[in-house]
């Protein structure tokens, strides 16, 4: 086996080694390890290799992120939920069983954004994109967005205005409401989070059983609205990318093929499956993965049932070094380096387990004010203040981000020339599976 084969093995299954454990590996002098970085960086063939491995989401954020300088700001605009999922990071489950959701609490000084507020974040989003950045925004979980759809409405206008691309994530309940859905159509992208065809599951999983939280929806609702959201967009001729997004669990593991049929049936663009990342996985839970998706394939050619798309994240499976319970801390500036975090009261941090409304733990939410003095810029540098943050707390992305930032200083230090980075290829190859996969709540 070559030198660049050897190198290139060694980085599919664990990605984030530095250049000095590979140069002893394969006794490899600094030169050489150049040489082989090269070569693999302007490898077509290699770069093809490493965008479909088990590990093609850490390549394809590496391209993303570092290679097009890719910067995303995410909105936490919601105030409240209609539902009450057992994996949400912001509901808390009591003794009883009741679900309880926690809100976005205003500190002392604080006001809720208003269009001002907004307008002032997209100037500052401007002068970024002045540099080269590419940037995007993402109306996404701590609450559902569409609870407050004025600001949605404000986040997707101006967007649009500075050509800057947009993606809401949402449970879409209260896109009943065709006002919220004309609204949601002047997005690039949106989200809709499903994952069972069962009335009695819906109910459970996304409610609860005990009196107190209320089932203010039920799944043929949900069904309907979708179907609707779909047949306007198609009247309308808008170009948004509808999708559903489903999370993989106990409840549905023996639905899943179905899930899948019923969206194709709705008429979405795309289906992404994904695991609750930060639930303990076993081998039985890789099985039952396995199965569920092997059923799945059975309908599928070229990852797409017609012409929507099936895309399994590269987390869910078993041999992903994101299931390897890598141990270690963050720098809170390598997650404010690529995306931050604006709650609504103008609350903004590098990363999502900060983002949250919390209950009794509100002690360990570290953000800061944005307001007239403090821009998007001094946010960012603000967050070399905080404090360092457990590998265990950060989602897939944001793992990808932090052991990338430090590969690239081990790697500088090493001796590694700046432009020899394996992963930030001049080639424009393109992962077929690519899901854009990062999404914060499992909403
Ligand atoms: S995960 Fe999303 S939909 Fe579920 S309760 Fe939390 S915010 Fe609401």
């Amino acid at each position: 086996m070559d030198l660049k084969e050897q190198v290139l093995n060694t980085l599919s299954s664990a990605p984030y080694i530095g250049a000095r454990e590979i140069a002893e590996r394969h006794s490899l002098t600094v030169e050489e390890l150049n040489h082989a970085y090269k070569a693999i960086q302007t490898s077509e063939e290699c770069q093809k290799r490493l965008l479909t491995s088990i590990n093609r989401d850490y390549f394809e954020t590496v391209r993303e992120y570092f290679g097009k300088e890719l910067y995303t700001v995410i909105f936490f605009v919601g105030l409240g939920c209609p539902y009450r999922c057992p994996f949400c990071p912001s509901v808390t489950i009591e003794k009883d069983g009741y679900r309880k959701l926690a809100k976005f609490r205003k500190g002392p000084g604080d006001r809720k954004l208003e269009y001002r507020d907004f307008e002032k974040i997209f100037a500052d989003i401007e002068q970024m994109q002045k540099k080269g950045i590419i940037v995007e925004v993402k109306i996404s979980g701590g609450l559902e967005p569409y609870t407050d759809p004025e600001t949605v409405n404000w986040i997707l206008e101006l967007a649009s205005r500075q050509n800057v691309d947009s993606t809401i994530f949402t449970n879409g309940v209260l896109l009943r409401d065709p006002k919220n859905r004309e609204i949601a159509l002047k997005s690039d992208k949106l989200r809709i989070s499903l994952g069972t065809v069962s009335e009695e599951a819906y109910a459970d999983e996304y409610f609860g059983e005990h009196p107190r939280n209320k089932r203010s929806n039920s799944l043929g609702d949900l069904q309907k609205t979708i179907r609707q959201l779909v047949q306007d967009r198609n009247d309308s001729g808008a170009a948004t990318a509808i999708g559903m997004n489903t999370v993989v669990g106990e409840f549905n593991f023996h639905e899943l093929e179905q899930v899948v049929l019923d969206a194709h049936d709705f008429g979405v663009d795309y289906i992404a499956i994904k695991g609750d990342y930060f639930k303990q996985k076993d081998d039985e839970w890789f099985d039952k993965v396995e199965t569920a998706t092997a059923a799945i394939s059975g309908h599928t050619r070229d990852g797409k049932i017609g012409d929507m798309r099936v895309i399994l994240t590269g987390s869910q499976e078993r041999s992903s070094f994101l299931n390897s319970s890598l141990q270690g801390k963050c720098l809170p500036i390598d997650q404010a380096m690529r995306q931050m975090f604006i709650d609504p009261f103008g609350q903004c941090t590098p990363v999502h387990c900060w983002a949250f409304p919390v209950q009794e733990k509100e002690q360990e939410r570290h953000t800061t004010s944005l307001n007239e003095h403090t821009g998007l810029q001094k946010i960012i540098e603000k967050t070399n203040d905080f404090p360092l943050i457990d590998y265990s707390k950060l989602n897939p992305f944001e793992l990808i981000i932090s052991l990338e930032s430090e590969r690239q200083r081990q790697d500088l230090a090493f001796g590694v020339e700046r432009d020899c980075n394996p992963y930030i290829s001049p080639h424009n190859v393109s992962n077929p599976d690519s899901l854009n996969f990062r999404s914060f709540c499992n909403c």
